[in-house]
């Protein structure tokens, strides 16, 4: 079987500094902000060519984080692709606002700038353009526009765009251990060239409080634990490698299924660098092919076969085309950093077996 991630191997590349990083902490016994998290925190602020970075409990936690940050409340609208992981608009709604959903592009896959200009009105608060499967929006045309943008950069870490890895006001990501920098567990973080935005994010994340019980707004429980940052710190060195690797893994893919009839390759926006957080690739009858694929020892995926606002909670009755057209089409081949050309010519073998 080849599944869609293998985190074994990674693992295998930090297990013994995760322990001893682990044993420091146990002989500690400071399992709460120990200074594992701020190092992390500095780490990863120089590796995304950000000023400030605050770690938080999980993704969703730092996007709703990061939304609030800027402002987003009760009455807001928030303007975001429906083609996203949930999380996107769980964020919005618990921040109290209204999600506010637009198409794709259907060649890059990532938000419609058009429709999100156009979705704009007197309530909206803030756009979430979504760095989907590893590259980055073209955020710069959201720009101007008197409303906030919340990256969310939950698939996107170390890539950039016309050299720059940060082009919007705040940023979130996850450490879900399957993305590319994964904890071993939960974990996330808000990263801003904006002290102020840094620091409100800080202060909603630790109970409101900025001194120990003295609390000066509502807040929440989201800290990045420090056994995870001791993972992430261990794996953070390694993220530039790996992610070179996803991308020899991707050219290979392309090398591989070019030119196969039915299979329309992922493109890349021109000034992006791709981390390919994911490969995705466009099939016809994707559930037939997909079940074929599994039936023949190949985890392929789907990311995500239901757009936001055809899931119950979200259900808003509207029409988006493109991505219910690609979320019929839509396949996610097996990537990892240390994906073997035997594994991957065996994947394309199965799928163009599949396709016939
Ligand atoms: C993983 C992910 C999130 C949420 O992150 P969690 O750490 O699981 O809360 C949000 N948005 C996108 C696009 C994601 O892929």
């Amino acid at each position: 079987m080849i599944p869609p991630v293998d985190l074994s191997l990674q693992h295998a590349e930090v297990a013994a500094e995760v322990a001893a990083g682990w044993d420091v902490v146990f002989s500690k016994t400071a399992f709460v902000g120990g200074p594992q998290v701020a190092e992390f925190e500095q780490e990863y602020a120089t590796f995304s060519n950000v000023a400030h970075c605050v770690g938080v409990a999980n993704g969703t936690d730092a996007l709703e984080l990061a939304l609030r940050a800027v402002g987003v409340g009760q009455g807001d609208e928030c303007i975001l692709p429906t083609n996203s992981f949930i999380a996107t608009a769980e964020a919005v709604a618990r921040a109290g606002a209204t999600p506010m959903f637009v198409d794709c592009d259907p060649d890059s896959f990532l938000i419609d700038t058009k429709a999100a200009l156009a979705a704009i009105t007197s309530r909206t608060k803030a756009v979430l353009p979504v760095h989907l499967y590893g590259q980055l929006a073209p955020v710069e045309e959201l720009r101007d526009q008197g409303i906030a943008i919340v990256e969310d950069a939950a698939q996107s870490q170390g890539a950039t765009r016309n050299g720059l890895n940060f082009v919007g006001d705040i940023a979130a990501t996850s450490f879900y251990p399957g993305k590319n920098l994964g904890a071993y567990g939960d974990a996330g973080a808000v990263t801003t060239n904006d002290s102020a935005l840094a620091e409100k994010v800080r202060l909603l994340s630790q109970h409101g409080s900025a001194e120990k019980y003295v609390h000066s707004a509502l807040g929440f429980n989201s800290r990045l634990d420090t056994l995870q940052a001791v993972v992430l710190q261990a794996k953070l060195r390694r993220l530039a490698v790996w992610n070179a690797q996803r991308a020899a893994a991707a050219d290979y893919y392309s090398t591989l299924l070019s030119g196969v009839a039915g299979v329309r390759l992922p493109q890349v926006l021109p000034g992006n660098s791709h981390v390919w957080h994911l490969y995705v690739i466009r099939v016809p009858e994707r559930n037939r092919v997909h079940d074929e694929m599994r039936a023949n020892g190949v985890g392929a995926a789907i990311h995500y076969p239901t757009p936001i606002h055809k899931t119950e909670p979200f259900a808003t009755g509207e029409t988006f085309p493109n991505a219910e057209l690609l979320a019929g089409e839509i396949l996610s081949l097996p990537i990892f950093p240390g994906i073997t050309r035997a594994q991957q010519e065996r994947v394309a073998e199965v799928l163009i077996g599949a396709l016939a």
